[in-house]
């Protein structure tokens, strides 16, 4: 490990979350192009990384989502349930209070 090895594992995850500086990215670039050492770190921190960075975000939008969709469909699910009960409720009422008029 050189130097320059040195430099682009510390600017590793910048590079990764592309907010690295033009010249850093460049660096790191051609560096992974030419030290296999660096470009195995590289494809190691990747992995762990693209995950924890890329996935919750959009996990976590689909997740509120998703829970906003059920309370929907569990609201309209049990307005519809309670709409029917009382429609039968009232239609027995009637039905009873004609029958013993
Ligand atoms: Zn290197």
């Amino acid at each position: 490990m050189n130097w320059k090895c040195d430099v682009v594992t510390d600017l590793a995850p910048l590079y990764h979350d592309g907010v690295a500086s033009k010249a850093s990215r460049k660096l790191v670039k051609e560096h992974l192009r030419e030290c296999p050492e660096c470009r195995a770190y590289y494809k190691k921190y990747s992995p762990v990384e693209g995950i924890k960075m890329d996935m919750p975000i959009s996990d976590a939008e689909d997740f509120v989502m998703l829970a906003k969709q059920m309370r929907r469909r569990r609201l309209l699910l049990w307005g519809g349930f309670l709409s029917y009960v009382s429609a039968t409720v009232a239609a027995l009422v009637l039905y009873w209070v004609k029958k013993n008029r």
